[in-house]
């Protein structure tokens, strides 16, 4: 992400002032090494939710940038690792740290549990129940 080295007043006669993305030609055999860093998290205001459990959902890009890139939306409850109380992603810890600050912020504004469609504890991003399950888990990273 260096700066180029065009001088002010210099044009170079492109007409696309953004980010492009330009494919690495040539290189047509996978790389299982750099398989963890195709994959992308998007991260939204306000993030969708599963269907079915209530939890909150992020949709994920694997294989960014090749042939077999694909979206999934993935519940936070299928990121969570139990074992190691943490997050498989970067992003993911950073939203949810996010929501933990606003909570804390703002606890009188009203706010659904993370993980399930019930109302989450007055401060706090979880509900009682998944306090218990998940608390661990969610506030683990939080600095
Ligand atoms: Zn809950």
């Amino acid at each position: 992400m260096a700066d180029t080295d065009t001088r002010p007043g210099e044009w170079d006669g492109d007409e696309f002032n953004g980010w492009r993305f330009i494919p690495h030609e040539g290189v047509q055999e996978p790389k299982e090494d750099v398989l963890d860093e195709q994959v992308k998290v998007w991260v939204a205001r306000s993030q969708p939710r599963d269907k079915h459990t209530g939890s909150i959902a992020f949709d994920i890009s694997f294989n960014v940038g090749t042939k077999n890139e694909s979206l999934s939306r993935v519940s936070i409850r299928e990121l969570m690792d139990l074992e190691d109380n943490s997050f498989p992603y970067e992003e993911v810890t950073e939203a949810v740290n996010d929501w933990i600050e606003k909570a804390k912020l703002f606890p009188h504004t009203r706010r659904k549990c993370l993980c399930c469609w019930k109302k989450a504890t007055k401060g706090k991003v979880l509900c009682q129940g998944c306090h218990t399950k998940f608390g661990e888990v969610i506030y683990a990273d939080y600095a």
